[in-house]
């Protein structure tokens, strides 16, 4: 099977679309809520039910965080772009828009993202249409995430729940959240699984919510379940502890959920671009695609080289999305494109700041905000350094033991 480079054609529709919204209805209030911290936008209520009634209907397949569950059909050998794909490029264009109002949507939480990823048919079915955010931080694990401490204990029908879990991204708006815990310290990371636990849960309390440096329109919390009463069929995937599968279980939903983090550090940089190669043209810098950078302007060489390294994130960003549409095992592509796009959403970003001098620093218009927001996109579901490492390991064929 080839991949071929350019955007799909039956999605331009949907992404035009989305790009119609992003412009329209996020933008607009984008530095509103990078001002009301903590504040719901209640403006995106519209939104995600419009978001809803596309998914109903059929059109919106993939229209974001909801859309990544592998199609289960039998492969007919044809090439397919599917709702890894609609996700990938329908996110980046709603980033383009904001970032932080992006991850504050209605019911398109991370947690979606692992319940469409391992999730059997009953609970997708029964968790169709919840929001739902994501847990695996705690005060002492980060990166680690073999290490959690959060503790899933067997109770009869259900699993007794305590720990502390730290920056849940939607932890306080989100319907449930999705939680890794372990079933037994002892036998290490296959016995850690995810459980769903609904809002108004007893032993579940939202902690406090934390002042960030960007995406301040997403909330972000802490919190903590003590003796929290889980019922069983909310463990998501097989009970079974398989010491040799390992973490591969839970690890299936970065696959899927690290190219969409690519898209939004690659619909981010793109908005950055986007209006400073407006900012040059109106400065009298031209850029010329024909000619060597290196005698061009200094300003136009930069620029060349900024959307030379968002293109690389980009196609990295298509390459893994396609690779799961077509049911081919993607995790070094899913980092691959996330280490790429997480770094170049922060370089393009800041670079763009620079380029545009005083207005870059500026609260009157978004460059700045959009350096800030994109930082996060190398830190969350997993860091640039990580991101490297599983690289690496998959490159020189060595475990997670071999190389830490
Ligand atoms: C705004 C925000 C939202 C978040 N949302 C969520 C969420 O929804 N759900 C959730 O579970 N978590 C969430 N997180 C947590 C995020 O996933 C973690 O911060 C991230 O995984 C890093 O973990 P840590 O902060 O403990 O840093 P550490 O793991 O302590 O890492 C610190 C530094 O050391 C580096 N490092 C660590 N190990 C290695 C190694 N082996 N080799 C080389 N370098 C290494 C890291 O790359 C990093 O630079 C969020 C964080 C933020 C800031």
């Amino acid at each position: 099977m080839a991949i071929n480079l350019e955007d799909p054609k039956k999605l331009k529709p949907l992404r035009e679309q989305i790009h119609q919204v992003a412009m329209n209805m996020l933008r607009p209030i984008s530095r509103k809520y990078d001002k009301a911290e903590h504040e719901y936008p209640t403006e995106l209520d519209m939104l995600a039910a419009m978001a809803d009634g596309l998914s109903e209907s059929g059109q919106g397949e993939g229209a974001g965080a909801t859309g990544v569950r592998r199609d289960s059909k039998p492969d007919d050998g044809k090439v397919k772009n599917g709702a890894n794909m609609s996700s990938v490029l329908s996110v980046s264009e709603m980033c383009w828009g904001d970032v932080g109002l992006t991850l504050a949507m209605p019911r398109q939480g991370l947690g979606n993202s692992a319940i469409a990823s391992v999730a059997n048919d009953e609970q997708h079915e029964r968790f169709d249409g919840i929001w739902a955010s994501m847990a695996i931080t705690e005060p002492g694990t980060g990166s680690d995430s073999a290490n959690i401490k959060t503790t899933a204990t067997l109770d009869g029908d259900h699993y007794v729940l305590n720990g502390e879990k730290i920056f849940v991204t939607s932890g306080d708006r989100s319907d449930a959240v999705v939680v890794w815990a372990t079933l037994d310290k002892e036998l290490g990371k296959a016995a850690i699984k995810s459980f769903v636990v609904e809002k108004g849960t007893p032993g579940m309390k939202v902690e406090r919510l934390e002042h960030k440096l960007g995406i301040k329109a997403s909330d972000t919390a802490t919190i903590t379940f003590t003796d929290c009463r889980v019922p069983a069929e909310n463990l998501l995937g097989s009970p079974e502890i398989n010491v040799k599968e390992g973490f591969a279980g839970a690890m299936a939903t970065f696959d899927n959920t690290r190219p969409l983090v690519a898209s939004m550090a690659v619909g981010c940089a793109r908005a950055a671009l986007d209006y400073t190669r407006d900012l040059l043209a109106k400065a009298g810098v031209e850029i010329d695609y024909d000619r060597p950078a290196h005698l061009q302007s200094a300003a136009a060489a930069k620029f060349i080289q900024l959307e030379s390294d968002y293109e690389g994130a980009y196609l990295l960003m298509l390459q893994a999305a396609w690779m799961a549409d077509n049911r081919q095992p993607n995790s070094k592509e899913a980092s691959m494109a996330k280490a790429k796009a997480g770094r170049m959403g922060s370089d393009v970003t800041l670079s763009c700041v620079e380029l545009a001098g005083t207005i870059g620093y500026s609260e009157g218009e978004l460059l700045e905000k959009w350096a800030r927001d994109s930082k996060i996109l190398d830190i969350f579901e997993g860091t640039q350094q990580i991101q490297q490492l599983i690289v690496a390991r998959r490159v020189l064929g060595l475990s997670s033991a071999e190389l830490k």
